[in-house]
């Protein structure tokens, strides 16, 4: 089935403006995350796939404070790394041929407090066959062993939908979406 480019083309700025305004929003509230739980917003538009996920520090490297001790900043090195590879944090399937354009890791934290921090993680895909794209396993779970859960949305231009990824039933179906 065919998109209507114009369609794309008039929903684009509004999604981006959305996701761009739930990351501003984020950042102000990282002391309400829980610990365990992160959020995850994934967006479909043609060929592109962005995947964005907010991670208490508590559940990437166990702690949210400055990394002071040797081994706390090798920690954040380790899993900053470990996060710029999305095959780390999710499965796509393979016929849905897509290659990461872009993959961003940053820390934020509250300065001097002893105050929640969390890590912003965005990538970008370029997917030769987007309707193969019929699940999404997070891998993340299997890296990070004390995350829990994702919340995750998901938008496209056939419609949005949420889903809640757990270490248990770390799939989500993408079906009616596509
Ligand atoms: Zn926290």
């Amino acid at each position: 089935m065919r998109y209507s480019v114009t369609a794309f083309l008039m929903c684009l700025p509004l999604l981006v403006g959305s996701m761009a305004l739930a990351a501003d929003t984020k950042h102000r509230e990282a002391g309400a995350h829980a610990h365990g739980h992160g959020k995850v917003n994934i967006a479909i538009e043609g060929k592109q796939l962005f995947i964005e996920l907010e991670a208490p520090g508590a559940d990437i490297v166990g702690f949210e404070h400055e990394a002071k001790t040797t081994d706390e900043k090798a920690a954040v090195k380790q899993a900053t790394a470990d996060l710029k590879n999305p095959g780390n944090v999710i499965e796509l399937p393979p016929s849905a041929n897509c290659k990461a354009r872009k993959a961003d890791v940053e820390l934020h934290q509250e300065p001097g407090g002893d105050g929640h921090g969390e890590f912003h993680v965005t990538y970008e895909f370029q997917c030769g066959n987007v309707s193969k794209l019929s699940q999404i396993t997070f891998s993340y779970f299997e890296r990070f062993k004390n995350a829990e859960e994702l919340d995750t949305s998901v938008i496209t231009s056939k419609g949005a939908k949420k889903f809640e990824a757990t270490r248990k039933a770390p799939t989500i179906q993408l079906g009616g979406l596509l």
